[in-house]
C-alpha cells in the first residue's frame, strides 16, 4: 500500500539522482522461456501447462495466465489432452520428462541452456567416476533439477562456507564441483576457495556456472551502489537472483537497499530524506515494472536519471524447434 501523504506539486518536488543499472532485467534465458509460453500459446491456443512458475517474477506469471497459460507444480494435475506442456526455465529432475513421455505428453523445454551446460557438465563427471558438490540453496527448482541429473544422493549440497568447511568427501582425490548459475560471485568464490584449500585436486567449473547474466548484473550494482542513499532492486521474493543483487548491494555500499515487487509496495516515508537511489532489476524482472517504479519517484521527486553501464549483453538462445516457425503475433 502507498503510505505517501498527497503527492507533492512539481515545485516542491526534491531533487533526487536516479542510478539505473544497466544491464539489468531479463537475461537471454527469461526471455526465450517467456517465449516460449508466448509462441506456444500461438500456435497451439491455450491452454499451454507450464510446469512451476515460467520463471520467478509474479508479473510476468500473472501475464501469461490471463492469456491462457495454466500453471501446475506436478504433470498429475494436467488433464488428459494434447495441450503443450512447458518446463520452467530452471530445468527439471531427469524423472520429470520421463513421466512427460510415459504420459504422452508434448513437452516444450524452456529450461534455459546455461541451466543444461551444468546439467551435462554434472552428468560428465559423475561418469568419470566423481563425487559432486553442488554449491546452490536447498529447494530451489534449479537446485532440484540439476541434483535430479543423477541418482539419488550423488550430489552432495554445499550452501555456506561452513558446510564446505564441514564436508567429509568419500575420497579426495575424485571430487568436483559445479553450481547453480544463480548465486552471489563472491559468495561462491568464497566457498570454492575453502573447498579448494581443503581438497586440491577438486575438479572445479572451467568457466564458473554463474551465469553471465547474474555475473553482469552484480557487477552493475558494485558499481552503482557506494553513491547510492538507497538502493531498489526490482524482482520477487522467490527470484534466487534478485535476492543475491540485494546482498550485493547492501554488501558494496548501500546497507539500505531493498526488494520491490511493485511501486504500490514502498513506503514512501522510507525515502524522504534521500537525494540518490540506485535502481535495477533481477533477471526475471521485464522493464514495465522498473518503468512504473521509476514513474513513482517521478511523482514525488525531481528526477535526474543516469544509466550507468557496465557492459553490454548480446547473447540470445535458439527457441525449441517446434517453436521456430512461429512469429509473436
Ligand atoms: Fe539462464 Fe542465467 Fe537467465 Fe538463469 S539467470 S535463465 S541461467 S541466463
Amino acid at each position: 500500500m502507498t503510505r505517501s501523504p498527497a503527492t507533492p506539486q512539481h515545485s516542491e518536488r526534491p531533487p533526487l539522482t536516479v542510478y539505473l543499472a544497466s544491464p539489468r532485467g531479463f537475461c537471454a534465458g527469461v526471455d526465450r522461456a517467456i517465449q516460449i509460453v508466448e509462441l506456444a500459446l500461438e500456435k497451439y491456443g491455450a491452454p499451454v501447462y507450464v510446469r512451476h512458475a515460467i520463471v520467478h517474477n509474479r508479473y510476468v506469471v500473472e501475464s501469461l495466465e490471463a492469456k491462457g497459460a495454466v500453471f501446475v507444480e506436478e504433470l498429475d494435475e494436467i488433464p488428459v489432452s494434447d495441450a503443450p506442456i512447458v518446463f520452467s526455465a530452471h530445468g527439471v529432475p531427469k524423472s520429470v520428462p520421463a513421466d512427460a513421455r510415459n504420459r504422452r505428453m508434448f513437452v516444450l523445454d524452456a529450461t534455459c541452456p546455461l541451466v543444461s551446460k551444468v546439467h551435462i557438465e554434472a552428468e560428465r563427471l559423475f561418469d568419470r567416476g566423481h563425487e559432486i558438490l553442488l554449491i546452490g540453496h536447498a529447494g530451489h527448482p534449479e537446485v532440484i533439477g540439476t541434483t535430479g541429473q543423477l541418482p539419488p544422493g550423488a550430489v552432495k549440497l554445499i550452501e555456506t562456507s561452513e558446510d564446505a568447511a564441514r564436508f567429509t568427501p568419500n575420497d579426495t582425490s575424485k571430487l568436483a564441483v559445479i553450481t547453480q548459475t544463480t548465486l552471489s560471485v563472491d559468495d561462491t568464490r568464497e566457498i570454492l576457495s575453502v573447498l579448494q584449500r581443503r581438497f586440491p585436486d577438486i575438479v572445479v567449473p572451467r568457466t564458473d556456472d554463474i551465469c553471465y547474466a547474474t555475473t553482469n548484473r552484480q557487477d552493475a550494482v558494485k558499481r552503482i551502489a557506494p553513491q547510492c542513499d538507497r538502493m531498489v532492486i526490482v524482482g520477487s521474493p522467490n527470484s534466487s537472483n534478485s535476492l543475491r543483487l540485494v546482498e550485493v548491494a547492501q554488501r558494496a555500499g548501500c546497507p539500505r537497499a531493498m526488494l520491490v515487487e511493485r511501486s504500490s509496495e514502498i513506503d514512501w516515508r522510507e525515502f524522504e530524506s534521500i537525494r540518490s537511489l540506485g535502481v535495477t532489476a533481477g533477471a526475471s524482472a521485464p522493464e514495465v515494472l522498473v518503468d512504473s517504479i521509476i514513474n513513482a519517484f517521478a511523482e514525488r521527486f525531481d528526477l535526474a536519471v543516469q544509466t550507468v553501464t557496465t557492459t553490454e549483453e548480446t547473447v540470445t538462445f535458439k527457441l525449441p524447434r517446434p517453436l521456430r516457425d512461429t512469429t509473436a503475433a
